[in-house]
Parts: C-alpha cells; structure tokens; sequence
C-alpha cells in the first residue's frame, strides 16, 4: 500500500465530522480576527491624538469597540474549541472502535504476534494524540494562519517595506527549527523503539509476576525492568537537552515581529517615507500577530508525534483482513471435510506445521484428534474455526468453501472451547452468558450445572455475581474451563470444538462432563482434541496426527489393533491413570497410618 501522507489522512479522520469541524474553523477564524479589534482601536484613538482631533466620548466609543472585540474573540474560541473538541473526541471513538473491528477481522497470528503494550499504546495513546490536529491543529491552525497572511496583505497595501519588515523574524526561526529537525526523523523513530520497548517490558512485567515470584527472579526481573525505563529517561532527557536551546531560540524570535518593524519603521519615518499614523498601524497589526505566530510554534514540537501516532494507527487500521463475504449463506449440513490441507505459521511457508490433510466429520457424529505434542492438533482446531487461512488445500462446511461463509455466520455455527479460557472481567453469569447474549437467568444456571459448575459458583461469595476478575484471575484453570463449556452449552451451536476442554479437571468432573457434554451434542458434530485418551474410546472416528500429518484413523478397537504409536499413547495414558490411582492410595493409607 503507497504511504498517505498524515496530513492527508488526517483530512480524511476529520470529514467524518466534516460539518461541524468547517463550523469550527469558521468560529476560530471570526475569534481571530475579533481579536484584532482591540490593537484596530488603539490605533485610532492613537491617531485621533496624533491628529489633535481626539474627544472623551471619542475615545469612549473605541474603548468599547475594544471590549467587545476582545469579548467576541473568548466567545467564538469557546464555540469553535467545543465544536472542534465534541468532533475530535467522536472521531477518537470511531477510530478505536474500527481498530477493535479490524483486528477481530484480522487473522488471530496478526493480533497475537504484536506485544500487547503495542497494541495497548497504539489504540490508547496513539490514538489520543490525533486530538491534537483535530481539535486544535486544524482550526486553530488554519485560523492562525490565515490572520498573518491577511495581515501581511493588509500591510503591503500600507507599505510593503513595512510589510516585510514584519516577517524578518521567519527566517531566522526557520534556520533555528531546521537545525533542530536535522535528525528528528532518526532521533523520534529511536524514541519511538524505545518507547514501545518500555511499554512491553512493563506489561510482561506486570503479567508475569507470578513466574517472577514463582522462580525467584524478582531481582532480575526488576532489573530488567529498571534498565528499560532508566534508558529511556536517559534517552529522553539527552533528546531534550540537544534541542531546548534551538527550540526556545526559534520560539523566542518568531513572535518578535518588532525585530524588524521598530527599526525599520522608524528609519522609514525619519526619511518622511511613512505617516506617523501609519507606521502605529504597521505597529500595533504586527503586535496582532504575535499570539497566532506563538500559537503555531506551540505546535511545531508536536508534528512529529502527531505523524507517527497517525501512520501507527493507519496501519493497524489497514491490518490485512480475512476476506470475508457479507451475504449469509444456506448451508444444507455441517459435514466438515478437509481437503490437501497445508500450513505453516510462519511467514516462510517451508515451514510447514500441517501438511496434505484429508479427512471428513460427518453430522452427528464424534471425531476426536490425538497425537503426540505439537504435532499440530490445535492447529487444525485453529482452521476449522478459521482464526488463520489454510495456506492450501480447502476446508469445508456442508460442502461451502468456509472462506465463502461470512465469518460471523461461521462464528455462529461453530462453538470452540480453546486451552486458554479467558473470561472477562465482568460477573461468572454474564461470562456465561456471552454463550447467548439473549438467554435467560434461567437457561445460564441450566448450562452451568450441565457444564458442573453450579456447585462451585453457589459457594461463591455472590454466586453467579461474582466477578471473574481480569481474564478470570480469580478462578482456578479447572473452574474457567468449565465456565467455558458453560458458555458453548448455551451458544447450542451445531458443530462443537473442544480443544483438550476437560484437562483441567478431576477424573471425577471430567466423567461427569464428558457425559454431559454428550448428552448436549447429539446431533451434533462434536470435535474433540483429546488429552486423556480415556475419554474418547466411544468416538465415531479417532484420528492419529504425527509431525503434522495423519498417521492414522479409525476406532479406538481398530487403531489399539492396528497402530503401534495410538497403542503406546493409550499404554502411557493408562500406566499413569493406574500410577496416579495407586499413588493416590499409597498417599492415603501412609496418612491413615499417621
Ligand atoms: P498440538 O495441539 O498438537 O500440541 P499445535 O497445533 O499447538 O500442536 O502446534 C503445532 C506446531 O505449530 C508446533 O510446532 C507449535 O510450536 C507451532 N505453533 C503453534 N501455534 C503457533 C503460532 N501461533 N505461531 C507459530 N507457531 C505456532
């Protein structure tokens, strides 16, 4: 994609809120020029003594003419600022919730392969700092700058000697602010890098506190931690101090347009060439422009930040996508079939974690995945539910290409219960509910105690009231997974994911779960990725992974017959269900005997 310029994308941000942001630059504009009005009146009654003619009710008049200008000025800035203000901060929300949209469009290796402080500090602060051109950039910039360039016309209509006399100050602050941009491309990119760096270093930090702990390494941790966030002060501060004394210089000079009007409007008085009356007016409209040129300078430090924050936000609202169709589909059945399915993570396809897989789920029925670790079982979970693209082959749902099915339709019809079982921070009934966001009190208690956990939740301070925490940190892996199954249990969707969704639990639980997880999937496609093998012996159809290709399929009969490797899993599976077994009575009776 060619590189907008940030101006230009900044245009296009504001003509969400085209009218009122025009509305705005208007007012700022009219308070601009108001506040011309007061310096307008000096001039006169200067000039009405200067001239001798000069009356109290004269100078009255003017004094209140100055007053209102003055007062129009503060009225039409707080218009235009509220104006600007209520756009910027609509336009903010809209921002942020496109990026919310783009990133749930994008393939899930997008989102997670960015650090979290990333993508925090882009869609919080980034984003933030494109309040500054759109409420204050835009209309006070432009306002700012149309009054000295009316001035500067004005001016030259008076005497044009007059008029560049007034504008000395430019070139002198431009060489002072060029020297300071030198390297400020190189030098803010560097403070970006560092910037982010801080901000992942501090989110690890915080959310790998209990591996710190656990391991003993708080004081490596911390000094990790300190390291990254004295560097960056120091980095900042050396920044600051290679430039302040340019910036100030640059600040100080490009408001003093008296620089160059006093003088010369003074040799040019005493040659004759300019009225006295005149050359008080070139005066007192160059003081006019001192605040609008202080406003620009006030600015000048922040373009910079303004750019990355934009293109930073730009490009993760332009993040590729999924292609998606908008238009739902009938789908007769939810036979799944995979067809020469290959994939790889990695940007190198070589790579490939799953290759040349074929197999068909039919309705109602039970498949369950096994095989030794990494050998890709999530993975294919991952695919079904379309959280990447299969890099080739096709994966189908009663017989539509899903990349043809919108994903929201796919969402609908695919319920995945995922290792990780992040719950929100809202109550333990509203998680479950996020299952059916229309369900009733009733029906989540129902899935809860289908899914076992209606018995934890009542001991529960406040039952199903109680707050999950952040990422449902106050409950244990076994309870979350539970409030998972709950959730799929009420989303009642056809086809149901589960990837190693009952490791968590006890033998007990899991027995109960896995019949009750049965009893609510018939008729269903229930798809399991299996950790206990003991638990899948009455499935339709097993299928054996090994290194990212099917080793075999068959019954749990058959493939104890006829595959060696599923042979092994079970023996292992079973020697440690009957090891944990007698360890757990050895345990009991030494206690006994205690
Ligand atoms: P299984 O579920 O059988 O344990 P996975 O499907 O999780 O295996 O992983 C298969 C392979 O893909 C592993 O080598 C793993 O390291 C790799 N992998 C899994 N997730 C990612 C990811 N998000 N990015 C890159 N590689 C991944």
């Amino acid at each position: 994609m060619k590189k907008r310029s940030w101006i230009s994308i900044v245009f296009s941000f504001a003509s969400q809120c085209k009218g009122k942001i025009i509305l705005s630059v208007i007012c700022a504009l009219v308070s601009v020029a108001s506040g011309l009005i007061p310096y307008w009146s000096v001039y006169h009654i200067i000039t009405s003594f200067i001239n001798g003619s000069a009356t109290i009710p004269n100078v009255w008049v003017w004094g209140l003419i100055a007053v209102c200008g003055y007062t129009f000025r503060y009225i039409f800035h707080g218009i235009s600022t509220s104006l600007s203000h209520a756009s910027a901060y609509s336009i903010l929300e809209n921002i942020r919730l496109a990026l919310a949209k783009r990133l749930m469009r994008a393939p899930l290796g997008t989102v997670v392969e960015e650090s979290v402080g990333k993508l925090k500090s882009v869609i919080v602060d980034r984003v933030e700092t494109i309040e500054l051109p759109l409420a204050h950039m835009i209309p006070e910039g432009i306002s700012n700058l149309c009054l000295p360039i009316a001035v500067f016309i004005y001016l030259i209509s008076i005497d044009w000697r007059m008029a560049l006399a007034m504008l000395i100050t430019v070139p002198i602050a431009s060489v002072a602010y060029f020297s300071m941009m030198k390297n400020f491309n190189k030098q803010y990119a560097d403070y970006m890098e560092s910037s982010n760096y801080v901000n992942g270093v501090i989110v690890e930090y915080v959310e790998g506190i209990e591996v710190i702990k656990a391991f003993n390494q708080s004081s490596t941790s911390y000094e990790k931690f300190s390291k990254a966030v004295k560097s960056f002060k120091d980095y900042t501060l050396n920044w600051y101090k290679s430039v302040w004394k340019l910036m100030n210089f640059g600040n100080s000079v490009l408001p003093s347009t008296f620089l160059g009007t006093l003088p010369v409007g003074m040799i040019l008085y005493a040659t004759g060439t300019l009225s006295p009356e005149n050359m008080v007016m070139c005066f007192i409209l160059s003081m006019g422009i001192v605040d609008p040129l202080m406003n620009y300078t006030l600015h000048v430090s922040n373009v910079k930040a303004v750019e990355y924050a934009i293109h930073d936000v730009d490009k993760l609202l332009h993040v590729t996508e999924l292609p998606d169709s908008k238009n739902s589909l009938s789908i007769e059945n939810h036979n799944i079939e995979l067809k020469n399915v290959s994939f790889a993570y990695s940007k190198n396809k070589d790579n490939k974690v799953l290759s040349n897989i074929t197999f068909s789920v039919p309705e109602d029925s039970f498949t369950a995945l096994v095989g030794p670790s990494g050998s890709g079982k999530s993975t294919i979970a991952r695919l079904i539910a379309r959280f990447w693209d299969v890099d080739e082959g096709s994966i189908s749902i009663g017989g539509i290409d899903i990349r043809q099915i919108p994903i929201s339709q796919l969402s609908d019809i695919i319920s995945f219960v995922t290792q990780d079982n992040f719950l929100f921070h809202c109550s333990i009934k509203e998680n479950i509910r996020m299952g059916k966001p229309s369900a009733t009190d009733e029906e989540v208690y129902a899935a809860a105690k289908a899914a076992c956990c209606d018995d934890f939740i009542q001991k529960l301070e406040h039952g199903y009231d109680t707050q999950a925490g952040d990422a449902g940190n106050r409950l244990s892996g076994g309870e979350k997974q539970r409030i998972s199954i709950a959730r799929m249990i009420l989303k009642n969707a056809p086809i149901v994911i589960l990837d190693e969704a009952t490791a968590f639990a006890d033998q007990e639980n899991e027995e109960k779960m896995q019949r009750s997880i049965s009893a609510l999937t018939k008729g269903k496609i229930l798809f399991v990725i299996a950790h206990r093998l003991s638990t899948i012996t009455n499935a339709n159809q097993i299928i054996v992974l090994k290194n990212g290709e099917i080793h075999s399929v068959g019954t749990h009969k058959l493939l104890l017959d006829s595959d060696s490797l599923y042979r092994n899993m079970w023996e292992a599976h079973i020697g440690a269900r009957n090891w944990s077994a007698n360890s757990k009575q050895e345990v009991e009776s030494i206690c006994s005997e205690l």
